[in-house]
């Protein structure tokens, strides 16, 4: 087992951010996850593809990174197919794994950045789905007690990008296996999202494939989606909250055009990015950090930033957005 404490975070998340840390161990099956514990390293935390935490300082803990691969068919039957993924996997892998195996589910699902074990964390959901659709279990290894769970659908408490691995279980579990059970043909496609079903008409598509949905979903985060190969970002930085109508109704009363998408009988929920923008936050730069020009849901690091000037200015945009809207908006992100 190889403990580097000297290694830069820089390639490790996708802010592009580096602090200090006891040490970075990669982990390539559950028996290196056992050397960690019967050597007693502690504290650990556990790092993917670093594409939903921001490093605000120095931390006091080993890293574990996550490179568990192999994607394997477990079970199938005349309607599906049980796949078994390791967690170190790039989730659009299995993405496009399942395209090439011609299975359905989470094609909406494409190019979203991380590893598998990191998906059911936040339930990541995009484009009308989530991973939560085509969640059958995950294996996870108990980081105090080294006991091996199996976790069902019901025991991870899915929500919007949220799941019990963010609440009584945060921080427990090194989670080494998910399993997806992905729809064999014909499958329901969900096209009623953002642009997806203007892009397959643009492209004269009547009757489209779980291929041809891909790669609409593909070319929509191209052009809106800052790469974070070129800036430095960890995708939406806050949540979308969801108010109440009452809420809603008095907002609506001075702010004629707030968009909102129904969640209840009584509540909807609002779009962060409008707040922010409406607040004039988007395209802000502030030092080398800044609010995403064509989003302003997406904080970057335009280049030399530090996890504290990037986290003060989302905490200055969660300031005006509450004076300004009542509405007190979340991290989405996970700040370390
Ligand atoms: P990390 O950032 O490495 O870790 C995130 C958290 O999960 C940490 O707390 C970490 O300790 C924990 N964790 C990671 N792996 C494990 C494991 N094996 N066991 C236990 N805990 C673990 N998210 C969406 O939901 N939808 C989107 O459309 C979307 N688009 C994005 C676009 C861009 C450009 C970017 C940069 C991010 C986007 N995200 C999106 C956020 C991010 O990609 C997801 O949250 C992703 O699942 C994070 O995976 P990761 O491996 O990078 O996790
Ligand atoms: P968008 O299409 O411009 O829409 C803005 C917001 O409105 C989104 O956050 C979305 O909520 C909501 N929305 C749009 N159409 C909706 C509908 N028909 N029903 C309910 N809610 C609707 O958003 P975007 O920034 O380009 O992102 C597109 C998709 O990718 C979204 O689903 C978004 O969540 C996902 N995405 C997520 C991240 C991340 O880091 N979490 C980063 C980039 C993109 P939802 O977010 O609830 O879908």
């Amino acid at each position: 087992m190889k403990i580097n404490p000297a290694i830069s975070l820089v390639q490790y998340n996708t802010f592009g951010l580096s602090v200090a840390h006891k040490g970075l161990i990669h982990i390539h099956n559950e028996d290196h996850i056992y050397e960690v514990l019967t050597e007693g390293l502690a504290p650990i935390k556990i790092l993917g593809g670093g594409s939903n935490i921001l490093l605000t300082g120095d931390l006091d803990c080993y890293l574990l990174h996550n490179q568990i691969k192999g994607i394997n068919i477990v079970d199938e039957d005349e309607h599906s197919t049980l796949v078994e993924v390791g967690a170190g996997e790039p989730w659009h892998q299995l993405v496009l794994w399942s395209l090439s195996h011609d299975l359905g589910g989470i094609e909406n699902l494409s190019l979203i950045p991380g590893s598998v074990g990191a998906a059911p964390m936040q339930n990541i959901g995009a484009y009308g789905v989530e991973q939560e659709a085509c969640f059958h279990s995950l294996r996870a290894i108990h980081l105090e007690t080294g006991v091996r769970t199996v976790f069902y659908k019901d025991d991870c408490q899915f929500g919007y990008r949220e799941s019990i691995f963010k609440h009584e279980s945060k921080d427990q579990y090194f989670i080494t296996h998910v399993c997806y059970l992905l729809h064999k043909k014909p499958h329901v496609l969900h096209l009623d999202y953002g642009a997806i079903r203007a892009v397959l008409e643009a492209k004269a598509i009547p009757y489209p494939t779980i291929q041809d949905v891909s790669t609409a979903v593909i070319d929509i985060r191209t052009s809106k989606l800052p790469d974070p190969k070129v800036v430095g970002n960890a995708g939406s930085f806050f949540k979308n909250p969801v108010i109440s109508l009452d809420h809603f109704e008095k907002l609506k009363s001075t702010y004629q055009g707030i968009p909102s998408y129904p969640v209840s009988t009584t509540e909807v929920k609002v779009p962060a990015g409008w707040l922010i923008e409406s607040a004039g936050y988007k395209g802000m730069k502030r030092g080398h950090a800044g609010v995403h020009k064509d989003q302003a849901l997406v904080l970057v690091n335009h280049g030399g930033a530090t996890g504290k000037e990037i986290y003060a200015l989302a905490m200055d945009i969660k300031c005006q957005v509450v004076t300004q809207f009542g509405i007190d908006i979340s991290p989405e992100v996970n700040v370390w």
